[in-house]
């Protein structure tokens, strides 16, 4: 991994200071000084911040297919099962959810202990693509996509949705892609346009998809799919 990423990765530093640090040389790899933004390290090197030891976070990053009727909540108050009692081995005290499901939605739910990464993933500033499959009561009208493509106002809400993609699977199916969570967003822009969900189902964030995961199986991200959205 680039050695300002590395930093920005394990530390609360953003890309920004960590590149900063780097080349005001307050950066030390093995003992030596570096200045090369670039440079390629690993865990196994010793890297130090204006003498302060950067180390791997332990942190945990999880994508879980979220099965119809449990809650995306990770309270331990909750009578319904929720996703935290899928996570077996996992049960991490700090472990939340970037991006909630509603209980009836089905599809990929990101659980980790990194509030900093969440915020990459759920933040509408970081434009990360989730990508929903949707069934719906009524049939598609075409001009739905370009109505979606521009943003459409939502009741209780002060500014329009941000410009999503909806493309067109058959009479009542579609995908459609968001960069935003709004509360029930999928549901209230059908809504909005005279129509109805009837199922719903996240198939991607980001690069992560669900793989060959079947409801409520789990995997740990790879360092790649973590970084990607750094
Ligand atoms: N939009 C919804 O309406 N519900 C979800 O669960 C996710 C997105």
């Amino acid at each position: 991994m680039r050695l300002d990423k590395f930093i920005a990765t394990h530390s609360d530093a953003t890309r920004t200071l960590a590149k900063a640090a780097i080349k005001s040389g307050q950066v030390r790899v093995n003992g030596e000084v570096v200045r090369d933004q670039g440079k390629k390290v690993s865990e196994k090197d010793v890297i130090k911040v204006h003498g302060q030891l950067i180390e791997e976070s332990g942190e945990v990053y999880l994508a879980l297919y979220k099965p119809e009727g449990v809650l995306s909540s990770t309270g331990a108050e909750e009578e319904d099962d929720t996703v935290i009692d899928l996570v077996d081995g996992y049960t991490h005290k700090e472990l939340h959810v970037a991006g909630r499901l509603d209980k009836d939605t089905t599809g990929l739910v990101l659980l980790t202990s990194d509030g900093k990464w969440s915020h990459r993933v759920t933040s509408p500033k970081f434009s990360c693509e989730k990508v929903y499959h949707v069934g719906l009561a009524d049939p598609i009208d075409e001009e739905v996509v370009e109505i979606f493509a521009e943003g459409l106002m939502l009741r209780g809400e002060d500014k329009a949705t941000l410009p999503a993609r909806l493309e067109l699977l058959g009479e009542r199916e579609g995908r459609l892609t968001l960069t935003e969570g709004k509360y029930h967003q999928v549901k209230r822009m059908f809504g909005a346009i005279g129509n109805k969900v009837v199922t719903l189902k996240r198939e991607s964030i980001g690069q992560v998809t669900l793989g060959d995961l079947e409801p409520g199986e789990f995997y740990a991200l790879d360092a790649e799919d973590i970084e990607s959205f750094l």
